[in-house]
């Protein structure tokens, strides 16, 4: 939950600081209009720059977005189209921008020179070609509702806002699902776009790729740091910012190694993907820590605890604590029952069942003149110890 929280707090915030970017510049033009010209040039290096970095990082899905402004910004420059064309087409480009925005949301970052980049262009084509139809339908109804005497503002609604409404949602939704700064990203263009169309405040067309090329090249930065220093599976920080954090810790501190009982044998028992599952509620149980405690993925089914200014006796009713909640929780899984011949076809019938899991610990202090890992090791050996007693238990 905790994650979850922090994915839609990363989503809002970025899309809160770009959309009050974007307001304050509509507002201000008259500051910046004359350096236009500079504008329109910094937004070809930060199309370049936006290109091979995100294709570096292999973030294809922001290399697709990156690509489809560019090609609506030569269209624009070399006057295929105009601003008039613009404006009388608002509605389909704003739609086209909610379509692709929300199958953005669904696809993987696959290599953009494969089967999958060609399906995916032709993705983004289709939906391209199906905002213009959905706006065909709206012109249909636009007609209907005249007919039959009911508010003009209806059809409008269902065309543009209905869409915009449920695309929000879905990006939302799947935010919460799988947290992401692609998300955010997404949803934060998508704001822009609404405001763009709704509030009618128009920028030219090279400032709002300007922001929304520098937000993108940020948001990649960013991500690409939570890449290294987060661990992938459980989302809490990982073993390198273990090392990194170790560095700034003081003289006085207290270190836990922390190890699932057993977990091969659960493994064995309901498969690697439920054992997966149980590392993410273990590193969540972890990451509740107080005390001024901090969790990390150590490799595997290890992890360890930190507790700057802590002795062993302060720490360690935290840890029983952190121990008491993850041998109480209940663990409801799901396997599906493997069908006899003659139920084969009809659907797989599912399988409940609780179990628990229980932690061993292991906690080490400082010392005079001790590096970190020689605290780690102590804790390992403590770790060790509290096995061998029978596990489910914290050993000094
Ligand atoms: P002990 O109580 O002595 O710690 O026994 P154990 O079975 O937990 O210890 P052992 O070191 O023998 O096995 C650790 C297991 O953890 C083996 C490996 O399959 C599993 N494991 C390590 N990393 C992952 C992971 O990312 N996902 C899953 N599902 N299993 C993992
Ligand atoms: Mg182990
Ligand atoms: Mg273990």
């Amino acid at each position: 939950m905790l994650q979850k929280i922090e994915g839609i707090k990363t989503t809002l915030w970025t899309g809160l600081a770009v959309s009050i970017f974007f307001v304050v510049a509509c507002y201000s033009q008259s500051y910046w209009l004359s350096k236009i010209n500079l504008i329109e040039q910094v937004v070809l290096g930060l199309f370049a720059v936006g290109i091979i970095f995100t294709a570096q990082f292999s973030r294809s899905r922001y290399t697709l977005l990156i690509i489809s402004l560019l090609s609506v910004y030569l269209l624009f420059q070399q006057q295929l189209v105009s601003n008039d064309w613009f404006i009388q087409h608002q509605e389909w480009i704003f739609l086209s921008a909610m379509f692709i925005l929300s199958f953005l949301v669904n696809v993987k970052d696959r290599s953009l020179i494969s089967v999958h980049g060609g399906l995916r262009l032709a993705a983004i084509f289709s939906c391209i070609l199906l905002a213009k139809g959905w706006l065909l339908f709206g012109e249909y109804l636009t007609a209907q509702t005249l007919l039959l005497g009911w508010p003009a503002q209806l059809s409008a609604h269902i065309t543009i806002t209905l869409p915009l409404l449920l695309s929000c949602s879905y990006i939302l939704f799947q935010s919460l699902r799988y947290p992401s700064l692609l998300i955010a990203s997404l949803l934060t263009s998508l704001l822009v776009a609404s405001l763009a169309y709704y509030q009618q405040l128009t920028l030219p067309l090279s400032a709002i790729l300007t922001l929304l090329l520098v937000h993108y090249i940020v948001v990649v930065v960013i991500d690409s740091y939570y890449l290294a220093y987060r661990d992938e599976l459980t989302t809490i920080p990982s073993r390198r910012a273990l090392n990194q954090y170790a560095l700034s810790l003081g003289r006085r501190y207290c270190v836990a190694m922390v190890d699932i009982d057993h977990f091969k044998k659960f493994n064995d028992s309901y498969g690697h993907d439920i054992g997966d599952q149980v590392l993410k509620l273990v590193a969540a149980k972890l990451a509740t820590v107080g005390e001024g405690g901090k969790a990390f993925r150590y490799g595997g089914e290890e992890f360890t605890l930190i507790f700057p200014r802590k002795t062993i006796e302060g720490a360690t009713p935290e840890l029983e604590r952190i121990r008491q909640l993850i041998a109480d929780y209940k663990i409801i899984i799901r396997h599906p029952v493997r069908k006899s011949k003659k139920a084969r076809g009809s659907k797989p019938t599912e399988q409940t069942k609780t179990v628990s899991v229980t932690v061993s610990m292991g906690v080490s202090a400082r010392e005079d003149k001790q590096s970190f890992e020689q605290v780690v090791k102590v804790a390992d050996q403590a770790l060790y110890r509290a096995k061998k007693k029978g596990r489910n238990n914290v050993s000094r």
